[in-house]
């Protein structure tokens, strides 16, 4: 038997919630009927809701052995809610997806069957069209992705979702990235794996409204940016040694300026001596954000490896196969 969890973290989404159930226990009912090992689990989690979204999790637990909840205190935010339910959840495979059907679950067998087939660890949709987003919304998200893409080592592929149908495997390894501050899109890449990137147009709200502000998200991606890349960092010392090059030329024209005209010299070399020393000075806040950006990174105490294969794992799948 496979036992398949599927994470779904909500906040004040009870107007879609019993459209939800519905349509994933639809889906989830027709894969148990094509591979009769699996079953499954529902693990909602409660994100300090407003509204009745705990009393309709209550009600689905009352009607439903395979519901599962967790109900915070207050609203923590969607990044801690899928931890919450990443290192709940019990499956073989575990599956994160929005509650608003965004995420459509139709998608589910085709990625049960990438993960399966044992090709990839990881089968994931990524967003090829923003429609129903506005013009803005877009444009920053692009780039958000280009700036993301270029300061940090950790690639994240542009329209890549948290809708993820993930090995076991693949969830221990993020559970080992603690880090408090979560950026799941960079976690999600940093870990590695086998990744199917399954190709979809957006698709908008049933209903219910989208509880990210646009100032929220620009929060969020400046979150992501310090999460993953200690770049703005070194800033200073960019500004440094410019500072130090401005002062080069300012002292060769007080040089030029006294050999031809005896005058004016002065000044020139006062400016120049004060974008030295403030030059000098941001070079040296430069590499003290070097050791600070080194500090940072430490202090997230990532794992130093993952591995995703060893002469014990493949002896023990072989004989489990
Ligand atoms: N969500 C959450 N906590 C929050 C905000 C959102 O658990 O503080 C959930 C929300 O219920 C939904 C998912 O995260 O299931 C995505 O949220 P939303 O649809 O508002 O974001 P969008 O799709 O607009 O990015
Ligand atoms: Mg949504």
């Amino acid at each position: 038997m496979k036992l398949v969890s599927v994470v779904v973290p909500c906040y004040n989404e009870e107007e879609v919630l019993p459209m939800f159930y519905d349509e994933i226990t639809k889906v989830t009912d027709g894969m148990t009927a094509k591979w009769p090992e699996l079953t499954f689990e529902f693990l909602f989690i409660n994100d300090g809701s407003k509204d009745k979204t705990l009393e309709i999790f209550r009600s689905l637990a009352d009607k439903d052995k395979r519901v599962r909840y967790i109900s915070f205190s207050r609203n923590f935010g969607k990044e801690s809610g899928m931890y919450a339910g990443l290192s709940n959840a019990k499956g073989d495979y575990v599956v994160v997806m929005d509650a608003d059907l965004q995420h459509p679950p139709e998608f589910l067998p085709e990625m049960y069957s990438y993960v399966s087939s044992g090709e990839y660890d990881c089968a994931t949709t990524r967003r090829t069209s923003r429609e129903g987003e506005s013009k803005v919304r877009s444009w920053f998200a692009m780039k958000f992705y280009k700036i993301m893409n270029k300061i940090s080592q950790t690639e994240i592929v542009d329209g890549a979702q948290d809708f993820r149908f993930m090995t076991r495997q693949m969830v221990d390894a993020i559970l080992q990235m603690s880090e408090y501050n979560r950026f799941s899109k960079g976690i999600f890449s940093w870990v590695g794996f086998r990744v199917k990137y399954m190709p979809y147009k957006n698709v908008e709200r049933p209903a219910g409204t989208t509880s990210w502000s646009f100032w929220g998200l620009f929060r969020y991606s400046l979150e992501g940016i310090m999460a993953f890349s200690t770049a703005p960092l070194a800033l200073a010392i960019l500004f440094g040694i410019l500072g130090c090059a401005a002062s080069l030329i300012l002292y060769i024209c007080a040089i030029i300026s006294a050999c031809n005209y005896g005058d004016g010299a002065g000044t020139l070399a006062i400016i120049g001596t004060i974008l030295l020393v403030g030059g000098l000075d941001m070079i040296c806040t430069g590499v003290l954000g070097q050791y600070l950006g080194k500090t940072y990174m430490e202090s997230k105490h990532r794992p130093i490896y993952i591995a995703s294969e060893t002469d014990e794992t493949y002896r023990s799948k072989k004989q489990g196969a």
